[in-house]
């Protein structure tokens, strides 16, 4: 019997001896230097076992996974009236294009997008705060899993994104042009680039999505972090919006919803089934991970998890 557990360690190894891994982020140095080998996967499934594969315990930078669980915070905050500050469409642009604002007036594609994200960091520095906000987020993920006090933000890293990020600066004072940033722009970029400087391990980061695979419950408490529903919209997003210019081919290799960051983390969500976090620094071309991605193929060939599969 081919079991979970022996599943990914198969596929571990398929990654650890792959020619092609592709490029870490390099904009700000403590992105540049992780080490292009790392390669870890953890998969929690409905029973609550967890299942770990090589650098799985090690902690990264999220980054842009992160902004599921801003835009979680931001919809039981809002609800439905969210959808009048960003919209819910797929892009076809990359994560930090600025192109559709102007024709679009300031409301972004979909919250993924760098853009749309911004806009959510704003809704809950508006809400929260701006230091207020970062506690808040730490609050939402903190009690779905088992060591709390080891997610946290590295401050390093998002004083560092500040310093370099002049496209989020631009796309920040663009959409407050249209009124769609209601904050001093410093205060929203603020949170912004301390969200994505979030740092978790694999196994941590597929025990936070576990509530997005229960339809909102967080299985170690059996509290309701969201409502259905929500949790459906924000996996369609994923699937439609969370690999940027990517997704559609995500996708179809893929089938499931998922988010990924140019730390090199994906966060795939099999709904009713597990919740899988994936970790290998190195990027395609649209900043996706390369070998996270091709992970992920592997198991839902393995499977047959793809939400697309008749039987
Ligand atoms: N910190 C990055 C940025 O804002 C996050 C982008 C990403 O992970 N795709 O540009």
């Amino acid at each position: 019997m081919t079991t979970l557990a022996s599943i990914i360690v198969s596929i571990a190894e398929e990654m650890r001896t792959a020619s092609e891994r592709g490029g870490v982020a390099n904009y700000i140095p403590p992105l540049a230097r992780v080490d292009l080998n790392r390669f870890g996967m953890a998969v929690v499934g409905m029973d609550g076992e967890t299942h770990t594969v090589g650098d799985a315990a090690v902690p990264f930078s999220v980054q842009s996974v992160s902004k599921v669980f801003s835009l979680s915070m931001a919809f039981n905050a809002m609800g439905e009236e969210l959808w009048g500050r960003v919209r819910q469409e797929p892009s076809g642009s990359a994560f930090n294009s600025i192109i559709q604002l102007e024709n679009e007036h300031g409301i972004p594609r979909n919250p993924f997008i760098n853009a749309g994200a911004i806009v959510i960091a704003d809704i809950l520095v508006s809400r929260y705060g701006r230091e207020n906000a970062r506690t808040r987020l730490l609050d939402f993920l903190r009690p779905l899993v088992d060591d709390p006090a080891s997610i946290d933000i590295d401050t390093d890293v998002a004083r560092q994104e500040r310093e370099t990020g002049f496209r989020n600066m631009a796309l920040a004072n663009y959409m407050r042009t249209f009124g769609n940033i209601r904050n001093v722009v410093e205060d929203t970029l603020d949170f912004y680039f301390h969200q994505c400087a979030l740092t978790m391990s694999c196994q941590q980061l597929a025990q936070v999505g576990t509530y997005l695979m229960t339809g909102g419950l967080n299985p170690l408490t059996g509290e309701r972090v969201m409502s259905e529903r929500n949790a459906q919209t924000i996996l369609a997003l994923m699937m439609m919006c969370g690999h940027y210019d990517g997704s559609g081919a995500f996708a179809i290799r893929v089938g499931l919803p998922g988010k990924s960051g140019v730390g090199g983390g994906i966060l795939a969500i099999a709904p009713g089934v597990a919740s899988i976090a994936v970790w290998s620094p190195g990027l395609n071309a649209q900043g996706n991970s390369l070998l996270g991605t091709r992970a992920l193929e592997r198991l839902v060939q393995y499977t047959g998890w793809s939400v697309f599969r008749a039987s």
